[in-house]
């Protein structure tokens, strides 16, 4: 399988100014082609540091790809520290310099004398011309390597990923390999009960199973690789239907669907309306809920202290929206516990769970919400 690292250049990303996201542009999009990701590396516009870095990832990896630290002033070190690590000069390009000066000129400036350090690559390399900025990029490629070095703004840097870089990868390496990802979502259950349950699946080589766990939601994430989608779309199917008998109604949705659209969805079908009543939440339950397009949603009631009686609160929240069924939520952080108390009204009467939350307090109102949404989902999907 093919290999790659990444390296961010750039002080501003080391100091903590600027956050990196063109890392994880470019690992989605490495994990798309099917290229093994095996590390990656942020570095200050060091010409030294940023040189070994590159040889380092040369030594472990097929592709290198660098980010930033290509514009025209002297701590712009990139196409140095390539040219030093590779053993090739920097050489002069005049087509380039003539290219960054068609592109200033656009812009309705004048080329400066020190735009015209950008027309050096090392000697061999292979520009990329830049539609969408004036630094050139370029790849330089080796028996076994390519490095590919990419402007740092990420709107260049992904232009010319998607329209240079990804064809050449493509070609070089031969990747026809895809990967695809769907995820589970699971709530009302933790995270070491799905473990238990698929612990031996987490194991696979492909396609690899992974948890991740948000508040009181778990993300069962299946990653295929394959020669075609529709071979993926096979494995992931076969994997889907195996995770499904084991956990039942522990999974509530996939991919893109939410708790909450979930939730009312299956409250809809059941002829349920809704509202709901929140205390201690500020909005974690009823802002979602009034996000979702759906008719069974009639409307909440917040209210910043908790209630002296959780079950009056939901039974009046109820009555004003003119609602079958209620679900009233009070939050409580105190010092020692984070208290949840829940209240659910339906048809068939009235009940009520206290819960504590272990997590971080910024993280207990999701966590609450989510609670409160999965009993829900469940006693709809029991009253069928
Ligand atoms: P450079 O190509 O190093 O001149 O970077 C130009 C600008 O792109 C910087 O000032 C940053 O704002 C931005 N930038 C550089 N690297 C990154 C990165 N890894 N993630 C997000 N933005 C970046
Ligand atoms: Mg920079």
């Amino acid at each position: 399988m093919t290999t790659a690292e990444i390296i961010t250049i750039g002080t501003e990303l080391l100091l903590g100014e600027t956050a990196d996201t063109n890392t994880r542009f470019l690992a989605r999009t490495l994990r798309g082609l099917g290229v093994d990701l095996f590390r990656t590396t942020t570095i200050g516009d060091n010409l030294g540091r940023i040189a070994a870095a590159i040889r380092e990832s040369m030594e472990r990896a097929e592709i290198i790809i660098t980010t930033g630290g290509l514009g025209p002033t002297v701590d712009d070190p990139t196409r140095r520290a390539v040219a030093e690590a590779v053993g090739a000069p920097l050489e002069y390009r005049p087509e380039l310099w003539e290219q960054i000066q068609r592109t200033v000129r656009r812009y309705g400036r004048v080329p400066g004398e020190n735009q015209k350090r950008q027309a050096y690559l090392p000697r061999g390399a292979l520009a990329i011309e830049n539609p969408v900025g004036t630094a050139p990029a370029f790849i330089f490629e080796t028996d076994k390597n390519a490095i590919i070095a990419l402007p740092g703004v990420p709107r260049e840097m992904e232009t010319l990923m998607t329209q240079a870089v990804i064809p050449y990868l493509q070609r070089r390496f031969g990747l026809h390999e895809i990967l695809k990802i769907r995820t589970l979502h699971c709530s009302g259950v933790g995270e070491s009960a799905v473990d238990e349950k698929i612990g031996d699946l987490e194991t696979l080589a492909n396609p690899t199973v992974g948890l991740a766990a948000h508040s009181g939601v778990i993300d069962i994430r299946i990653a295929a690789k394959a020669e075609s989608e529709a071979e993926a779309d096979r494995q992931i199917a076969a994997l889907e239907a195996d995770i499904r008998a084991r956990l039942g109604a522990d999974i509530f949705g996939a991919d893109e669907q939410t708790l909450e659209a979930v939730t009312l969805q299956v409250a809809a079908q059941r002829g349920w309306t809704l509202a709901c009543f929140e205390a201690g939440l500020a909005g974690a339950l009823t802002e979602r809920l009034s996000r979702v397009e759906s008719s069974a949603y009639l409307g909440g009631e917040r209210s910043d202290a908790p209630p002296s009686d959780l079950a009056a609160a939901t039974a009046s929240t109820r009555a004003r929206f003119g609602a079958l069924a209620g679900l009233g939520v009070s939050l409580t952080i105190e010092t020692e516990t984070i208290a949840v108390h829940l209240c659910l009204q339906t048809e068939t009467g009235q009940q009520e769970r206290r819960l504590t939350y272990g997590g971080h307090p910024r993280n207990a109102p999701r966590w609450a919400a989510n609670m409160a949404l999965d009993w829900l989902r469940r006693a709809a999907l029991e009253a069928a």
